[in-house]
């Protein structure tokens, strides 16, 4: 399916079925932490298209254009860097629909999803912070700063590990919501990889074209509608009753 199918229907899968999921786990997600959690489930809607090069997160998580994006542009760039590098393998290796449309690969990256940002999170911070010293000590002959990579990596490794089960949850309504909507259109996927069976959800009259009229007329934008009901009801009107008392 198109890629604003997909972001649609992760956003509406991680708000509606994280909460009561979180709560079953022991998890009980705030408000906030569910508007955070919903912004994961989102963009891990597109992951599992990290085997095309024709897909949206392939070329920066956030497909926004025209001026007032560049920010934006910016942040779906960063955010697509550990997508990116586990998609060049997965293309070079896996069919398009084949392993990263599996529950194999959902688990994966719920587990590794928090560990790559922090990865990611460490190289950009301390990169950036060697660089500002680098430039100040060249520029105005600045004493340096003298900053200290193992605390950066420990204040950031700590809060990676406290939102491992936030993301793992999020990370899987996203990524299961993408699966069920391939296994909705013509194309199989391969949901039990590594075996070869091929699976669809739908009999065969009742399978959908992707980027056909039911997509783009109804289905698309139902998603969408449905989306920001659920992201109304489960963050807006929390959070706004929660200020209210504060
Ligand atoms: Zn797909």
């Amino acid at each position: 399916m198109k890629s604003v199918t997909h972001y649609a229907l992760g956003a509406l899968v991680t708000g509606a079925v994280a909460p009561p999921l979180s709560r079953a786990v022991g998890l009980d997600l705030t408000p906030a932490e569910l508007a955070v959690g919903v912004a994961i489930g989102t963009l891990a809607g597109v992951l599992p298209d990290i085997d095309t090069p024709r897909s949206v997160v392939t070329h920066g998580l956030l497909p926004l254009r025209g001026r007032g994006a560049s920010a934006a542009v910016l942040l779906g760039q960063l955010l697509s860097i550990p997508p990116r590098a586990v998609g060049v393998l997965a293309r070079s290796v896996f069919e398009h629909r084949g392993a990263t449309h599996s529950l194999a690969f959902a688990a994966i990256w719920a587990v590794l999803a928090a560990p790559l940002y922090a990865a990611l999170g460490c190289a950009l911070i301390v990169g950036s912070g060697y660089m500002v010293e680098l430039i100040a000590q060249l520029v105005a002959g600045a004493d340096p700063l003298r900053m200290d990579p193992t605390a950066v990596v420990s204040w950031i490794v700590t809060r990676a590990s406290g939102a491992m089960p936030l993301v793992i949850l999020c990370v899987l309504c996203g990524y299961l919501s993408h699966l069920l909507a391939d296994a909705m259109t013509i194309a199989p996927i391969r949901l039990w990889w590594p075996s070869r069976r091929r699976v669809w959800v739908l009999p065969r009259p009742l399978r959908i074209k992707t980027g056909g009229s039911f997509e783009r007329y109804l289905l698309q934008p139902l998603a969408v509608i449905g989306a920001v009901a659920v992201i109304v009801v489960q963050v807006g009107i929390p959070l706004c009753n929660a200020s209210a008392v504060l």
